[in-house]
């Protein structure tokens, strides 16, 4: 860390199967002491998921109390059935503290954020090329194909985005990336 100096919010943002999990855990690994923000969802959580760590699993009443309390940095309905949010506190106080802070959220909402904290530093992670994008999501095999084809539509909206961002970085090796990514937040 620099000093007493605080730091950016950083906000990543990338096309599914960009490789943004991956990525964000191994720089993680590497700086333990950035604050990955854990947002909130009234979405109920798949097998393996923990309430706290992936997400807050929250009620519906809860939520909306939240909102209304001015909790969330922003907040989304996604796919018009549930609610996501970035709670504002955890942040604040981060940040504060001298700790670098980084959101990986959807586009809209990082397009909220920057309303919001004009000095977020708004980070977009591409891939080599939109032919390995495709590939990429293709050899995980984890979707049916109406749903492939809807994550390439939003993944085509989101490239034609990049321009709207204050780096991109190409993900070409995850650790080279998670380095990079760490040199942009002012940690390496
Ligand atoms: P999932 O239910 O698969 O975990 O996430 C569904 C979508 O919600 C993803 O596109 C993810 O980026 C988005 N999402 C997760 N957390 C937040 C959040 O706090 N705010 C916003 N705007 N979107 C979120």
């Amino acid at each position: 860390m620099r000093g007493m100096e605080k730091h950016r919010l950083t906000v990543l943002v990338g096309p599914t199967a960009v490789g943004k999990g991956t990525v964000v855990a191994r720089l993680l690994e590497l700086y333990p002491e950035i604050y990955l923000s854990i947002s909130a969802t009234t979405r109920p959580a798949r097998p393996g998921e923990v309430d706290g760590k992936h997400y807050h699993f929250i009620s519906r009443e809860k939520f909306k109390q939240m909102v209304d309390e001015g909790d969330f940095l922003e907040w989304a309905e996604v796919h018009g059935m549930n609610y996501y949010g970035t709670p504002r506190r955890p942040i604040e106080e981060a940040l504060e503290s001298g700790r670098a802070a980084l959101l990986e959220i959807d586009l809209a909402g990082a397009r909220l954020v920057r309303e919001q904290m004009p000095d977020a530093h708004m980070i977009f992670l591409a891939p080599p090329s939109w032919d390995e994008l495709v590939s990429r999501l293709r050899g995980r095999g984890s979707e049916t194909e109406e749903e492939m084809e809807r994550r390439l539509q939003t993944a085509r909206l989101e490239m034609e985005a990049q321009g709207e961002f204050d780096e991109v970085v190409v993900n070409l090796e995850v650790d080279r990336t998670a380095r990079e990514l760490a040199s942009l937040m002012g940690l390496a």
